[in-house]
């Protein structure tokens, strides 16, 4: 059987931030993030015997008519797409258009939207399987062998029998990641991925752990996929770097598990990275309750380069509203800690919560100036808040009626508008904000700090790609209405 993972070409405004990403929205001059869990899959059918191609059209930025000459040319048996709230609607029609040129085909979508409504996606489109849950690598090994009659189907699978639609219940995230090979680097096309805040080239993602320890926060649309956390062992990520350094010279990776794991797990890789010397640049995904004075130093020893934190909001009962599990005085102490201990930081920060007023919204901006300016933060990111379909947070929106868009609105939920209404601000003024704190980077000391960190070609390169991307940023949200 010939199986194609694959990202078709989507129609909006840039390029979609699709695969890997926890949040959706259209960029002009985006980074691809390399989609992990696809990747793996492509790797378990590969190693299981089977054909695999991997497309990914928005990274290689194919057009509609080359993706229906790649489907044409390779002519496969069976379709892997991942989908998103906002490009749902699109790949139903995709879906439709790819069965009209390969009628005898079978597709299987995936993703946090259809995991929280399957039965709308089996209505609304020709769809022949949706996997509900995360695990995307087993549960489409599970399906092909299911086809081809060599075993039963896992529970979280949605198909249809005899022109019925039928599941095997709820998704269970039971399989041991401990048992799943390295990611096939060449099968995946590795070097399409990486996004602006790698420094140093040769570089990559793993993904050790599914997805998040805390899996609380309720706006966080990967807790719909991965409601409770499973993690790797740390030898087999040292393992994996290992192979990485060996076989690509690999110099930088960042591990895209949702938060990356603390405590003894954290200790043991730390010493396993110290003690195979592998002298390479490390980042991932933390939290500001996880960083302590013990461990931030064992961590720097450890290569590790970056953090990336959510900081989300400065106000407390936002925090508390989001179930974020942190104190607004954690923010500036974790960065401090991480900053002390020679580790650079990375906040994202979202704006437009419902409840929030403009002076909370800019509280926000205030931290994050502050923190910039303080030398305490040396990158940050600013989204929208988007209530997606599955998370606590969107019940609460519709039980509230909090949203300016009806249910099946869904390319609305693209961060081109807010999807909350507001008490005392306009939508084009969140946008305003969001956009402000892009700009909070512009000040003369930061600029001033950056300047004078440069010590090699590297720092010069980074510092470039980085103004690049704020810049990028800035141009994408003045694009947006508001
Ligand atoms: S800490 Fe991050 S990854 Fe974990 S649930 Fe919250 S937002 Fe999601």
């Amino acid at each position: 059987m010939k199986i194609m993972i694959s990202y078709p070409p989507l129609k909006g405004e840039g390029y979609p931030t699709l695969g890997q990403n926890r949040q959706f929205q259209w960029f002009h001059n985006p980074s691809y993030i390399y989609p992990m869990v696809p990747a793996y899959a492509a790797t378990l059918l590969k190693i299981s015997g089977y054909d695999v191609i991997w497309n990914d059209s928005i990274a290689e930025k194919l057009s509609w008519e080359e993706y229906v000459k790649l489907l044409e040319k390779e002519k496969p048996d069976l379709i892997f797409y991942e989908t998103k709230t906002p490009v749902v609607k699109q790949h139903w029609q995709i879906i439709e258009k790819v069965k009209s040129i390969l009628p005898y085909i079978k597709i299987v979508l995936a993703g946090d939207h259809v995991t929280a409504m399957p039965q709308e996606s089996m209505l609304n489109s020709k769809i022949d399987f949706i996997l509900t849950g995360g695990d995307y690598d087993f549960l489409l090994l599970n399906i092909v062998k299911w086809i081809e009659k060599k075993e039963n189907l896992e529970p979280g699978i949605w198909y249809r029998e005899n022109g019925e639609i039928k599941n095997t219940g709820i998704f269970k995230l039971n399989h041991d990641l401990n048992k799943l090979p390295f990611i096939d680097r060449d099968l995946t096309k590795w070097k399409l991925y990486g996004e602006k805040f790698f420094k140093y080239s040769p570089y990559t993602y793993t993904m050790i752990g599914r997805d998040c320890p805390w899996a609380k926060c309720t706006f966080c649309s990967w807790t719909t996929l991965y409601p409770n956390f499973r993690v790797g062992s740390p030898e087999k990520l040292l393992d994996e770097i290992g192979f990485l350094i060996q076989k690509y010279g690999i110099r930088e990776i960042f591990d895209d598990t949702g938060t990356f794991p603390k405590g003894e797990w954290l200790k043991k890789f730390c010493e396993g990275m110290i003690e195979r010397k592998y002298n390479i640049s490390f980042m991932a995904n933390f939290r500001f309750d996880y960083i302590n004075e013990e461990i931030a130093p064992l961590m720097k020893k450890a290569g590790f380069r970056l953090l990336k934190f959510g900081l989300e909001s400065a106000n407390q009962k936002t925090l508390d509203r989001l179930c974020k599990g942190t104190k607004v005085e954690d923010i500036e102490k974790g960065c401090r800690i991480a900053k002390n201990a020679g580790i650079g930081v990375h906040l994202t920060i979202m704006v437009g919560y419902p409840w929030e007023t403009k002076d909370d919204a800019l509280r926000t901006l205030d931290l994050a100036k502050k923190l910039l300016d303080k030398g305490l933060a040396d990158m940050l990111q600013s989204t929208v808040v988007i209530a997606y379909p599955g998370t606590p947070l969107y019940r609460q929106a519709v039980e509230n009626n909090w949203l300016r868009f009806s249910e099946g609105e869904w390319e609305k939920f693209d961060m081109t508008y807010p999807v909350f209404k507001f008490s005392d601000m306009k939508p084009e003024e969140i946008m305003k904000i969001c956009d402000e704190i892009y700009k909070a980077f512009i000040t003369p000391r930061f600029i001033m700090r950056q300047i004078l960190s440069i010590r090699s070609f590297e720092d010069f390169a980074f510092l470039f790609k980085a103004a690049k991307a704020v810049i990028g940023h800035i141009l994408d949200f003045m694009r947006k209405k508001g």
